[in-house]
């Protein structure tokens, strides 16, 4: 896909991606929002996300204009982009995307089967971020744009280290870093640099976290007042399932908080011998084969107790992700 194909003659033009959004989700947006504001100057272009991490205020070029209230004088737009998801997690811009002139869908889960009237989803990709760049005639790139995309790869392969990176990846990773931005400061803010507090509630995680089917799956919860005692929010719960499944002995890794009484944003990762894309699924959810989730109203014991039968009989047939 060129995407200056799709919306060259568009005047207005908006952009949003999944609820909660991480790295990619932002990367993406702004990365893609900052190109078309400098290769079609004449188009206004909007952003609309949900509120997101210090450290990505911080390093994404552009956050400071992303509006966070899905408020416009738009009617509607002559041509939506959702990023990094399917159009059920736009959240409150679903509307803002259902009304435009034309939906265009860039993604890489697995388990999104295409919300727009131009598709590009490809599971295979990395991340969105890897997609987009696919997207963007390299003479209009710039130091910003780069660094957008790069914090998007760096979020989504656990910098450069889970199955999905691949050849493109490094390639296109490589392109990036010759723009001149200082990769190491990116990856340490956005990836390995944690606030006090999230410090704190990881520790909370890992001690009171539980190990079952023989060690081989783990689970931990954080409760709505532990979060409340350290003024907590959703994105400070980010990379603590990862910390979990780093666990010597386990293949999956459940993590859940409570965002409401007996709603819980579950999050599940494998180290490849269970597909927890299709766990997520029995949820409602989604995500890829070693990283998914989704949004369960059920107790924490009955989350568990659906979820353990699954698994084992994925440990069993000995599954490969
Ligand atoms: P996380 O556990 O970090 O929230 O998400 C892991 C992966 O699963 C990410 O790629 C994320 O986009 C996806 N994911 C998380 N929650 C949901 C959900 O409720 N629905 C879908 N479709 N994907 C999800
Ligand atoms: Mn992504």
């Amino acid at each position: 896909m060129n995407i200056l194909d799709e919306v060259k003659n568009c005047r207005t033009i908006g952009i949003s991606g999944h609820i909660r959004p991480d790295g990619d989700c932002v990367g993406s947006c702004m990365a893609m929002a900052l190109y078309l504001e400098k290769a079609l100057p004449k188009a206004r272009v909007d952003v609309f996300l949900g509120t997101f991490s210090e450290a990505l205020q911080k390093n994404i070029a552009g956050a400071e204009k992303i509006h966070h209230e899905y408020m416009t004088d738009v009617e509607h737009y002559d041509a939506f982009l959702c990023l990094d998801c399917e159009k059920e997690r736009l959240g409150d811009a679903l509307d803002l995307f259902m009304k435009a002139g034309k939906k265009i869908n860039i993604d890489h889960h697995r388990t999104n089967s295409g919300s727009g009237d131009v598709n590009y989803v490809v599971p295979t990709a990395s991340s969105t971020c890897e997609l987009v760049y696919t997207t963007l005639d390299e003479r209009l790139m710039d130091v910003n744009i780069a660094r957008n995309l790069y914090i998007g790869m760096v979020t989504d392969t656990g910098v450069f280290m889970y199955s999905n990176t691949g050849r493109q990846t490094m390639e296109i990773a490589g392109k990036l870093m010759e723009f001149g931005f200082d990769f190491s400061a990116v990856v340490r803010e956005v990836f390995y640099e944690k606030t006090y507090v999230q410090q704190q509630i990881l520790g909370r995680a890992l001690l009171e976290s539980i190990r079952f089917l023989d060690g081989r799956c783990i689970v931990s919860m954080v409760d709505r007042r532990t979060m409340h005692f350290y003024q907590a929010t959703s994105s400070d719960m980010d990379g603590i399932a990862s910390e979990l499944v780093h666990t010597e002995g386990v293949c999956c890794s459940i993590f859940m908080y409570e965002i409401e009484p007996m709603t819980y944003k579950v999050s599940l990762r494998s180290t490849g011998e269970v597909d927890v894309s299709k766990l997520a699924l029995l949820y409602g959810g989604g995500g890829h084969a070693r990283a998914a989730g989704c949004t369960c109203n059920a107790s924490y014991h009955d989350i568990i107790n659906n979820l353990a039968p699954y698994i084992e009989e994925q440990l069993n047939a000995g599954v490969h992700v």
